[in-house]
């Protein structure tokens, strides 16, 4: 039973207050979920900050996994926590410009995701990948990873190449989310109509301005 922890959102209110920069999750069809996210050159006190917004986010969302371009940032970087609750610290883990190796076998679970609340579905992915990345500290991470945490790495390293749990489906489960994913694009093109969310344009030049900031 997942029991939802709102002291995040009360953390994450008293940061805004002091006028800090706030990340929110984006939803499908929002247009950066299709964009192919770029390498990260530096790391500085704000990006940390954003990481820490991140990890909030995806506690209170009830999430294992949380790639930038899920909350509208142009970076190859994911945050995941197997255990999803942040009494777990020492599971965070912040992966930075990871690079997929060597995949191994193949599992079918199913799966949902934070841009797409509601909706899940079975995936086919390898059951054992190997993983090079960065963390927070510039340190790397080299290893293999199998069972969960090789699923979670592989659903996040597709957000940062502009791809979606959903684009795997067969036709079959495609068919079972239609109605839902439609739904979701009904509710974003009104979200346009009245001016809640910006153009394509609009969102291309801030993620080119973002792609300047630390790429
Ligand atoms: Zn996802």
């Amino acid at each position: 039973m997942h029991v939802e922890n709102l002291e995040p959102r009360v953390e994450r209110q008293e940061k805004a207050k002091e006028n800090k920069q706030v990340v929110e999750i984006i939803e499908y069809p929002h247009p950066t979920l299709r964009h192919e996210s770029k390498p990260l050159r530096r790391v500085d006190a704000e990006l940390r900050h954003i990481v820490s917004e991140m990890f909030d986010l995806m506690y209170e969302h009830q999430g294992v996994g949380l790639a930038a371009n899920q909350v509208n940032l142009p970076y190859r970087l994911f945050v995941i926590n197997l255990e999803g609750t942040p009494e777990a610290k020492d599971a965070e883990m912040v992966f930075i410009n990871p690079v997929l190796s060597g995949a191994k076998g193949s599992e079918e679970e199913e799966e949902g995701c934070l841009s797409i609340p509601g909706v899940t579905g079975p995936v086919t992915r390898s059951e054992k990948i190997q993983l090079q990345a960065y963390n927070l500290e510039g340190e790397e991470f080299v290893g293999e990873l199998s069972g969960l945490a090789a699923r979670v790495v592989q659903h996040e390293i597709d957000h940062l190449n502009g791809t979606l749990f959903i684009d795997r489906l067969t036709s079959t489960a495609k068919m079972a989310v239609h109605e839902a994913l439609d739904e979701f694009e009904i509710e974003f093109r009104s979200k346009r109509e009245t001016g809640a969310l910006p153009d394509d344009a609009s969102i291309a030049a801030r993620l080119a301005k973002l792609e300047n900031l630390w790429t």
